[in-house]
C-alpha cells in the first residue's frame, strides 16, 4: 500500500487482540461491535487463533492504516 500522505511504500503488519478489535465512535465497558450502532468489526474473536487486523504503516508520517474493505483487514478471514 502507498502512504496517501507521502506516497512513499508502506509497511504491512498486524494489530492484534485477545479480544474482538472493533471501530466504535467512543470506548465503552462492554466493548463488543455487536452492542453498538454503527460499529466496524476489524477482526472477529477467535478463541483459537486471536484476533488480528492487517494494518500499513508509514513511519515517516507516524500514520497507521487499516483497509477494511470486504472484511479483508480480518487474518483470521484471509483466503
Ligand atoms: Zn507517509
Amino acid at each position: 500500500m502507498i502512504c496517501p500522505y507521502c506516497g512513499e511504500e508502506m509497511e504491512q503488519g498486524v494489530i492484534q487482540s485477545p479480544h474482538e478489535i472493533s471501530w466504535k465512535y467512543k470506548k465503552s465497558l462492554f466493548g463488543r461491535a455487536g452492542f453498538h450502532k454503527g460499529s466496524i468489526v476489524l477482526s472477529k474473536l477467535s478463541m483459537l487463533k486471536g484476533s488480528a487486523t492487517i494494518a500499513h504503516c508509514c513511519r515517516k508520517c507516524q500514520k497507521i492504516i487499516i483497509d477494511y474493505k470486504d472484511g479483508n483487514c480480518d487474518i483470521n478471514q484471509v483466503k
